[in-house]
């Protein structure tokens, strides 16, 4: 309570009035009804109080709300789909700029193009191509914010085939830090636009994207793969040398987690470790089904439910295994030099000592498309691992917070041995360590970034995020 008064106290209230009747959307304080639902991320371990929300109806209110921020000195968050695990969506006593209203989606099938506001999610993405029988590369989870995902670089089932989501912007419109509306694309502000694929949300609020769309669906076919433990690195040495000849359309990984109780999963292996093998193939569901064949054969798996799968399917299989606000969540990310057996048995014995069975461990098979590109043609960075290990401690009660972060950091840790330096920024953690991180990450491109962000956001005023400082 205190700290809500404290937001209102130090605002003056006739510029907030003036705030709210500048806004086509709505305007949230502490004392409003909904505070508590506008303040919430998909992380439950996220608490904080902005001093003001901004609900954007569109660009204009963003504009406002930017302007507003700067010449008040507040804080800036910045909000799409509100998913990142680090909870950088929110912000205590400043104002969230949040485009989680601003969610319309327009196709063009003739240019195979299509546009989305800065606030849509994957899902809305999604439904809105396939009635065309289009897809844009994004995430593998339908409720993800497309706008945090695509600014960060953006990995999903179509990476190897089509690659990254910031591969296939065509422009962006951009409200920057001096309240300006501009669009960017690869003739206009160059160097904003490179800075935009992978840089994550330092140089101002995207109003909506321009991609490029690709013919998928609506039917893929979709393997699904299950070891015991026994078997577990067996499976994934066997994962490991099918996955190196792996066609482009095909783009899969190895979860290792414990068997969640569903009816369609032995009763023998419920709440046992076991590693899954997933995988789509993004063509035919006919040459799908031949090209997956040999990774259902890898062994003797104790369940397969492969099979066609509509594209929408997929893209929404792991919707319900995510919660959002009700479940708390730790994600850290290495980037692999190879999968050696040593880092087999490592990942292995992680995933027996997690202390919740919600947690899990992906290896994501890299390559294709996405590893087509040379380091500077983007600001993403290096693209040349061949894996990806995403660390995803995922727990419910408050008590458990710190063994859930704990086994996070522990098991992020025991792979730094078999790992590139970075990692994926999309799965940060809570950017400990951060100064290193973002300066691994974008190794030679650091330098362009920060001349960048000091030409259009010198005084650092979207820094909540892997944030390139301007000096
Ligand atoms: C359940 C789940 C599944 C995931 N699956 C995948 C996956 O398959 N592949 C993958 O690559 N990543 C995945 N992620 C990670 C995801 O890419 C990041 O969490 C990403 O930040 C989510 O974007 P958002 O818009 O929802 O996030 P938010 O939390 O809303 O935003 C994150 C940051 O992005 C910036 N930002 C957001 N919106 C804008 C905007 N309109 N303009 C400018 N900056 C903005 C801000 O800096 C903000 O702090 C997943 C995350 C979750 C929680």
């Amino acid at each position: 309570m205190e700290t809500r008064s404290a937001s209102l106290v130090v605002l003056d209230q006739p510029a907030v009035s003036e705030l709210a009747s500048q806004l086509r959307g709505q305007l949230v304080g502490p004392t409003d009804p909904g505070y508590d639902d506008v303040r919430r991320c998909w992380n439950g371990m996220i608490d904080k109080r902005p001093a003001l929300v901004v609900r954007c109806a569109g660009p204009s209110d963003v504009r406002v709300a930017v302007e507003f921020a700067r010449k008040h000195g507040l804080p800036v968050a910045v909000r799409g789909g509100g998913h990142n695990v680090s909870g950088n969506a929110i912000c205590d006593g400043g104002l969230v700029v949040d485009l989680s209203g601003m969610r319309g989606v327009r196709v063009d099938p003739a240019n195979r193009t299509v546009r989305a506001e800065g606030g849509a999610t994957i899902g809305d993405l999604d439904r809105e191509t396939q009635v065309f029988g289009l897809a844009v590369p994004m995430g593998v989870v339908s409720e993800t914010g497309i706008a945090g995902l695509t600014l960060g670089g953006g990995l999903g089932w179509l990476r190897r085939r089509y690659g990254l989501s910031c591969d296939n912007l065509l422009s962006v419109d951009l409200v920057t830090a001096s309240g300006e509306l501009i669009t960017v694309e690869p003739g206009q502000h160059p160097d904003l636009w490179w800075a935009l694929a992978g840089g994550g949300g330092n140089f101002g609020v995207v109003t909506s994207f321009e991609f490029r769309a690709h013919p998928v669906g609506p039917e893929v076919y979709f393997a699904f793969v299950l070891h015991p433990r026994e078997r577990a690195a067996a499976a994934l040495r066997q994962w490991r040398e099918w996955a190196a000849d792996a066609p482009d359309e095909i783009s899969s990984f190895a979860v290792l987690w414990r068997v969640p109780e569903l009816p369609e999963l032995p009763p023998e292996q419920h709440g046992r470790p076991a590693v899954v093998l997933l995988a789509m193939h993004s063509g035919d569901p006919a040459a799908g089904e031949e090209a997956l064949r040999p990774l259902r054969e890898l062994g003797t798996p104790v369940a397969d439910l492969s099979g066609p799968m509509s594209y929408l399917g997929v893209q929404s299989f792991f919707d319900e295994d995510y919660p959002p606000h009700v479940m708390r969540y730790y994600w850290k990310s290495r980037y692999l030099t190879g999968l050696p057996d040593e880092a087999i048995d490592q990942l292995v014995s992680a995933n027996d000592a997690s202390p919740s069975p919600r947690s899990n461990i992906d290896i994501w098979q890299l390559g294709g498309a996405m590893s087509r590109r040379s380091v500077q043609a983007t600001a993403f960075g290096d693209r040349s691992a061949p894996f990806l290990v995403g660390v995803e401690s995922n727990w419910e009660l408050p008590a458990d917070d710190e063994a859930g972060v704990a086994w996070g950091r522990e098991t992020f840790a025991q792979l730094a041995p078999f790992s590139m330096a970075g990692g994926y920024l999309n799965f940060p953690g809570f950017y400990e360590d951060h100064d290193r991180l973002v300066a691994d990450t974008f190794g030679p491109n650091l330098g362009r970034l920060r001349a960048t962000k000091r030409r259009y956001d010198p005084s650092n005023l979207f820094r909540l995020n892997h944030n390139i400082r301007p000096s």
